[in-house]
């Protein structure tokens, strides 16, 4: 199982944004579990902070900019897909000014600066977006197509008939390796026409051709010329990557985009943070307790667990009229045995305990059960809640709390004792 990871030590870096041309400070700083992805805007009166959120987006023109109230933070892609290809989850970001730098055009300099501050895992299971159908958004020829898989998968199309790049393909699974390798040095570029226009316009103001690739008429004007042939749809699957990030939350996914830009990548990661709130609350689903709980049908008595932070757990198991023991607990009357209730409210406990980076691939034994009660039965349609509060938990043992309700009252409680086993 895939950890939260967060940097290590505090790092800044200097430099001046593509548009605004002005000179901005950014710090990384490292957050806790679930923290997200956090811009702090220390230049401004009362240092306000934006939780980064493809909600929040304010404009798409040249560049990803996201705001709440007059507050504005511009030019976030790049440094959106460092974090994402290096599979950042939680950090602060300071900045003395609106726009981040533009460094070489590339994610290189957010990579590298992650690099420094070292990256730490963090003791919670990531979570991923898992697209459970396909889906797309299309206009005027522009597409992006997204399909389920079981990795990261971008496919990428761009289409400059007018100018000397003409089309251009690249496809690639977006993992660490290949983010920094692939990915990451592959710099923004823009058309020597629309360069004038642009500047006219109050943008490209930092702009120069040590931080993009220019194209004219003949080709490419930078005396270096490229980094990849194709390096331009590169740099497209870079900025789909970051704007994508603005999720919080890295996904599962494959997609596919043809002649697509920023405006069209938010409009995704809008659709897609709609699904996320939806499915809100479902922290572990089915398949990753099987991945940390040994049991199995008939015994695997958790469904889902609802939240995992630090020293506590809630879980759920939807109680139905197939459960096999409902046929002799009792013929005509189905009750939920108490030992089963205890078990299911154990079991809450043990996805907690064996979810620990050292724990994994351990055994969860029963050493004890103390203060246990019942206080209602638990029949067929129940959902029972199990909250599990950690009181103890040593290398070899755990103590925990845990209070079972249906319909917010309380069906039993009970403090139990694991012992911690090697296979
Ligand atoms: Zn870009």
């Amino acid at each position: 199982m895939q950890m939260q990871r967060s940097v290590k030590d505090k790092v800044s870096y200097e430099g001046i944004g593509l548009h605004t041309g002005k000179k901005v400070t950014v710090t990384l700083k490292p957050a806790p579990v679930n923290y997200g992805i956090v811009f702090v805007r220390v230049d401004l009166p009362s240092s306000p902070s934006i939780k980064v959120k493809a909600s929040k987006v304010v404009s798409n023109e040249r560049g990803t900019s996201i705001g709440e109230g007059r507050v504005r933070i511009t030019t976030v892609e790049h440094i959106l897909a460092a974090l994402s290809g290096l599979r950042i989850n939680n950090v602060i970001i300071k900045m003395d000014g609106e726009e981040f730098p533009a460094g070489d055009g590339s994610a290189l300099p957010w990579v590298r600066l992650i690099q420094r501050a070292g990256i730490v895992e963090q003791p919670a299971p990531c979570r991923f977006l898992k697209i459970e159908k396909p889906f797309w958004i299309e206009e005027n020829g522009k597409r992006l197509i997204i399909l389920p898989d079981e990795e990261f998968k971008i496919t990428y199309t761009v289409d400059f008939p007018e100018s000397p790049l003409k089309s251009q393909f690249a496809e690639f699974v977006i993992n660490e390796e290949n983010f920094i390798r692939e990915i990451a040095p592959s710099r923004t570029f823009g058309f020597m026409k629309e360069v004038e226009k642009l500047k006219k316009k109050g943008l490209v103001q930092g702009g120069s051709l040590d931080n993009a690739v220019v194209i004219d008429d003949k080709g490419v004007v930078n005396e270096k010329g490229l980094r990849f042939p194709n390096e331009p749809v590169r740099h497209k699957i870079l900025d789909l990557i970051g704007d994508l990030y603005l999720l919080g939350r890295p996904i599962k996914a494959h997609v596919i985009a043809v002649k697509a830009g920023h405006l069209f990548h938010v409009r995704l990661a809008q659709k897609l943070e709609k699904l996320m709130e939806d499915d809100r609350g479902v922290c572990l689903d089915i398949r990753d307790i099987e991945k940390i709980l040994p049991h199995r049908y008939p015994f695997l008595l958790v469904d889902k667990i609802l939240s995992l932070g630090e020293g506590e757990i809630v879980g759920v198991k939807n109680v139905t009229v197939n459960e096999p023991f409902f046929s002799g607990h009792f013929p005509g009357h189905p009750v939920v045995p108490a030992a089963l209730i205890v078990e299911a409210m154990a079991q809450v406990a043990g996805v907690y305990l064996l979810n620990k980076s050292e724990n994994q691939g351990k055994l969860a034994y029963f050493a004890g059960i103390d203060k246990a009660r019942f206080r209602r039965p638990v029949v067929p349609g129940d959902q029972l809640i199990t909250k599990v509060k950690i009181l103890i938990l040593k290398k070899k043992t755990g103590k925990v709390e845990a209070v079972g309700t249906v319909n917010g009252k309380v069906v039993a409680e009970a403090n139990f004792l694991f012992s911690l086993v090697e296979r």
